[in-house]
């Protein structure tokens, strides 16, 4: 019997295919905005002036400077460009950091926001803000950061590195992971997040083959929204809270370090809610969700250790600690013995499950 549940959905509005990023004037047209700043990280610098150099008139200018985890002196200085160019609304070309970006200028003055992801962290469609002051991280949640329009095309992720694409398609998968099992899933969230996980679960391995072929990256950022609208409307358990935690405290990759931890959160989990897990499971067409995560990571020559990341061996025991103090809510009771031999599995890459 189906069980009683509330969805909220985040109203966006999504472009997909390829060459869609043609159609950035149109949508500036929609948002009746005439004067776009363009975002982007150092790195993609090129890229976002070629975008600017595209649109023509309808743009103001380029701040490249974005920045992992949103400092709060980057986004000031990009609040200050935009105030003296008159902006209208941002176009956040790149990742997770450039998005984030925008929604902290979204943020500050309810600026429209058009996103152009090229990699599949999926934050184009949460309203989720994560920043980071003086060494702290600070998350908030508010339909004011929520991008207005995402334009997904795979020309614009074709020259994401092979061992970058793996480790930001295995974040998304990370979210839809947490998704199946979620405090407050509802059947919504559950289909987004099967599907999800099935899409970058095919896409990936033909990636790592053949970087450039445009279907698999098409179907991987399909995956990625689809991965991250169900990050977005339902809550996270005891994977985002280790890798949050181990991000912060040993300054480890993000999307390194949810690849290394999802196959043994999954299966730290998977001992009580198997049939939740069951959709993952199938994605990877085989019994246990967490040794197919790991055995599909090391196909794919993803890092499978924490060691690898630069953790020290002696964080195990602090990192444990750290995640039983203020956990999220997880199907399964957090106990700090159990906790820290996950987290002593995932620093060696022992397999999850023998
Ligand atoms: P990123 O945006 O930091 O990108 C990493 C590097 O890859 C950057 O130098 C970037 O310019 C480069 N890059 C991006 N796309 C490329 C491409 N197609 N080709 C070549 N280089 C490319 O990495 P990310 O993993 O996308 O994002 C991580 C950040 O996003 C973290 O700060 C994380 O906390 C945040 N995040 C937030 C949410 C949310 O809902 N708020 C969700 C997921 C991630």
């Amino acid at each position: 019997m189906q069980q009683a549940f509330e969805y909220q959905g985040n109203p966006s509005r999504i472009i997909f295919g390829e060459g869609s990023v043609s159609r950035t004037a149109e949508v500036l047209s929609d948002l009746g905005c005439s004067r776009a700043l363009v975002l982007s990280t150092p790195f993609q610098n090129g890229d976002a002036e070629r975008l600017a150099g595209d649109l023509g008139t309808a743009t103001v200018g380029v701040f490249s400077e974005a920045a992992m985890h949103t400092p709060v002196d980057v986004t000031e200085k990009a609040l200050s460009i935009t105030n003296d160019l008159k902006a209208d609304c941002t176009i956040a070309f790149g990742g997770g950091s450039t998005t984030g970006l925008g929604k902290a200028i979204a943020y500050r003055t309810d600026l429209p926001q058009i996103v152009i992801p090229t990699t599949y962290a999926g934050s184009e469609v949460t309203p989720i803000l994560g920043q980071t002051e003086n060494g702290r991280k600070t998350t908030l949640k508010s339909p004011a950061v929520l991008p207005e329009v995402v334009i997904y095309d795979p020309l614009e992720s074709r020259d994401l590195p092979v061992a970058m694409s793996v480790t930001s398609g295995i974040n998304a998968i990370a979210h839809a992971a947490e998704a199946l099992y979620a405090k407050d899933r509802n059947p919504m969230a559950t289909l987004m997040a099967a599907e999800g996980a099935r899409a970058l679960v095919g896409a990936l391995p033909v990636i790592k083959d053949d970087p450039k072929n445009t279907d698999a990256r098409l179907q991987a950022l399909y995956g990625a929204w689809l991965c991250g609208s169900v990050l977005g409307s339902v809550g996270m358990a005891l994977h985002h809270k280790l890798c949050h935690t181990l991000g912060g405290t040993f300054d480890l990759p993000h999307a390194e370090t949810h690849t290394v931890i999802l196959p043994h959160a999954v299966a730290y989990n998977a001992a009580v809610v198997p049939d939740l897990l069951a959709p993952l499971a199938d994605a990877f067409g085989v019994e246990k969700p967490g040794l197919g995560l790991f055995e599909f990571a090391r196909a794919l020559s993803a890092p499978i250790t924490l060691k690898e990341l630069g953790m020290p061996e002696d964080g195990i025991d602090r990192a444990a600690d750290l995640a039983v103090k203020s956990p999220y809510w997880n199907p399964r009771p957090i106990e700090r013995g159990l906790v820290r031999r996950l987290i002593e599995k995932a620093y060696f890459g022992e397999p999850p499950v023998r």
